[in-house]
């Protein structure tokens, strides 16, 4: 039923996955008991059937109850002929194996009546042949050696079925295994849980063992010191006592501060699928609060789930003859469905999780049918739980038509037929709203690509995801719009600025001084012009679509030329030198000059500017197998390892020891070579040593 959390229907053959759990799988392909190896046994087990009967036969074994299927001869009158012995033991033989060969392959209902009549039948026919033809017809062997047959061939036919679900189990509850240590781990975090809402003092879970008595297997204390010694002292046998009575009552037993010692003591049973498998002892330094109560029963019970996990993982399931017959292989198996059952209900949590969720979530099986249907689903989908109860996938998806999605089945063919997503934006602007529609193939991962083509991922259902995006995009038109007012508003006084003071300082009459403060406001003026030009370069190409940028066949090393012929005055200040390392023959690549120039440009100024005087800056452009790639290396100061990540990020900036804040640096240079390298299609790398130098790299692919 569709109830506020949503609903998990399991249908047919496949479980959700969820949280790393099982995918839960019948193999009905598997389950099939015919083959001809177990035909041939069962012939061979009625045939010997069959055989058995006919050695107590000639034993005269049976004589007396053969008498009671014929009618006595009178005196006078001729005797009874049996066939010759040879006939009789191939007639015992050949009813016995046809008896095993039919309730084979028909099975032990079905043949029931069919055998139940010939029996009958045959019965009749000894009685009267013996009555009137004087012939005994050997009826009680045969009925003994049809009997025997069809016992041991239906018991061969229990057998492999047996053994066929043992396997099952054995497989499924593999799936759900978890390794020693992590078995562990789950108890210890469980108890570590505890100890955030209760004063715990020590936490132990017991588990019951074969004889069903209480051993611990799990314990936390928060003070090891102190700790009690299992088995040693008589505070330790009366807590197992306790315990005890906690499985005994299957109810929380309690022992208030002084009954046993200085600390409170609360046992609760570990119950799982209606069975105690364990106790949980906890010890408090403060009196157990009532209001705790259902909060521990509810941990236990995950415990307890955890506890049957670990048992059946313990206990290996057998499928031989003898187990068969054991109750305590039956017991492991019912062990084994408590761990599937207790996976299960682990399952559905993902159900109440998702209901928790902002955005609209929705499950579809691949035959359409709506597995599950999250609340902010419902709300944006604009229905109500009767009427999704009444609709399938695709009358949920036409509850989304708009703009580009007018067609939901073709993006649900689209999606089964490539396995890729389906996104788009629809907006409705009726209710004012703009909503991200995500439509995905869940998948399962087969291992080594058990479909053949090695992709190994078979489809298990659809996701279809449903995100109010209303806000994001008020928040980027906010960012457009002071974007805009950013390139107009601020650009434009600043130039009046810069331009008002370039003219003052003209005049011969300015005194000194304030000259020199007209050059700090131009000086100023032009670092923050600079910085807006940088901040609106980086934000226009974040916005641009790689279309948008104009890309021709460009050769990088003649790029390289002109930025380094550029770059010279500036470097000669520094008495830096530029160097051009040899390349061989560069292939051209596609890209927009402009802004690859303004990349190689600020990687240069960079390795200037962060380079102390008299040392050389090498710049080299290197052909790779399938990109051509310009490394522009210094001998400067270099990036710690700490920053070295970060430095890519908008407003950066390396904080450096005894170094003065760079009053030029605005930590949007690399952002913007990153953004243009990345339009297209490019990396960019870094590798530094501080003392030593920097290489800075970007690769654009070739054309
Ligand atoms: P800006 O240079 O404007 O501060 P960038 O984004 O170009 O901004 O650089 C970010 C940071 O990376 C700078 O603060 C600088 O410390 C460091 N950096 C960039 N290039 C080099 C280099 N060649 N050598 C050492 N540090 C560098």
């Amino acid at each position: 039923m569709y109830n506020h959390v949503g609903t998990f229907r399991l249908a047919g053959s496949t479980a959700l996955r969820s949280s790393g759990q099982i995918c839960l799988s019948i193999f009905p392909d598997t389950l099939k008991t015919f083959t001809w190896k177990s035909l041939f046994v069962s012939l061979s087990v009625a045939f010997l059937a069959g055989a058995a009967t006919c050695a107590i036969w000639r034993a005269g074994l049976i004589d007396s109850v053969q008498a009671g299927f014929v009618v006595n001869v009178d005196q006078g009158e001729a005797p009874l002929q049996s066939p010759q012995t040879w006939i009789g033991l191939l007639l015992i033989v050949a009813i016995s194996t046809s008896a095993g060969f039919f309730v084979s392959r028909a099975g032990a209902r079905r043949s029931f009546l069919i055998l139940g009549l010939g029996f009958l039948a045959t019965a009749a026919a000894s009685l009267i042949t013996s009555r009137y033809l004087k012939i005994d017809i050997l009826f009680a062997p045969m009925a003994i050696g049809a009997t025997g047959a069809v016992f041991l061939v239906q018991l061969h036919r229990l057998w492999l079925i047996d053994t066929l679900l043992t396997e099952h189990l054995n497989h499924t509850s593999a799936r759900t295994d978890t390794a020693e240590s992590l078995a562990q781990n789950r108890l210890t975090s469980g108890l570590k849980l505890l100890q955030t809402i209760l004063p715990l003092e020590e936490a132990v879970v017991f588990e019951l063992d074969e004889i069903g008595a209480l051993v611990p297997c799990a314990r936390l204390r928060s003070n090891p010191s102190g700790a009690l010694e299992p088995g040693r002292n008589t505070v330790w046998r009366r807590l197992i006592e306790l315990c005890d009575q906690a499985v005994e009552t299957s109810d929380m037993a309690q022992a208030p501060t002084g009954q046993i010692d200085s600390l409170e003591s609360v046992a609760i049973p570990l119950r799982h699928e209606g069975r105690t498998v364990g106790a949980l002892l906890l010890r408090l330094r403060e009196r157990f609060d009532q209001s705790d109560r259902r909060l521990l029963s509810a941990v236990g019970a995950q415990v307890a789930r955890n506890l049957q996990r670990e048992e059946a993982r313990k206990r290996k399931l057998n499928g031989s003859l003898p187990a068969f017959v054991s109750a305590r292989t039956s017991s492991h198996r019912l062990n084994a469905f408590d761990v599937i059952s207790g996976v299960l209900t682990e399952n559905r949590f993902g159900a109440h999780v998702l209901a928790e969720a902002a955005d609209g979530y929705a499950i579809a099986y691949l035959d359409g049918t709506l597995g599950f249907v999250n609340p902010a689903m419902l709300w944006s989908a604009r229905m109500n739980e009767s009427e999704v109860q009444k609709v399938d996938l695709f009358g949920l998806l036409d509850r989304f038509r708009a703009g580009v999605f007018d067609e939901p089945s073709i993006a649900v063919r689209r999606v089964l037929q490539s396995g890729e997503p389906y996104q788009c934006e629809l907006n409705f602007p009726d209710r004012n709203q703009t909503l991200e529609l995500r439509i995905a193939l869940a998948t399962e991962d087969q291992g080594n690509g058990s479909n053949g083509n090695g992709a190994g991922a078979s489809p298990l259902c659809f996701a279809i995801r449903v995100r109010n995006i209303t806000q994001t995009k008020e928040f980027e038109q906010l960012k457009s719009d002071m974007i805009s007012l950013m390139s107009h508003e601020l650009r434009t006084p600043l130039t009046s600025i810069n331009g008002f003071a370039e003219l003052l300082m003209l005049d011969d009459k300015i005194p000194e001084e304030s000259r020199e403060f007209l050059q700090i406001i131009t000086n100023e003026s032009q670092r923050m012009s600079r910085m807006i030009d940088t901040f609106l370069s980086v934000t226009q190409l974040e916005r641009a679509d790689k279309k948008e940028v104009t890309k021709i066949a460009l050769r990088l090393d003649e790029v390289v030329r002109e930025v380094l012929s550029t770059l010279q005055p500036v470097a000669k200040k520094k008495r830096i030198r530029l160097i051009e390392l040899p390349s061989g023959q560069i292939p051209p690549v596609a890209a927009d000059k402009s802004l690859i120039t303004q990349v190689l440009t600020r990687l240069l100024e960079n390795a200037i500017k962060y380079s102390p005087e008299r040392t050389a800056v090498n710049v080299s452009t290197v052909l790779e197998a399938e990109a051509v790639r310009i490394v522009v290396e210094d001998h400067g100061y270099g990036v710690p390892a700490e920053s070295i990540d970060r430095i890519w990020e908008k407003f950066y900036r390396v904080a450096r020891d005894g170094q003065e804040k760079d009053e030029e640096s605005t930590g949007l240079g690399l952002a913007f070579v990153k953004e243009v390298v990345e339009q297209h299609d490019g990396s960019v790398t870094v590798e530094s040593e501080v003392g030593r130098g920097s290489q800075f790299s970007f690769a654009l692919p070739r054309l």
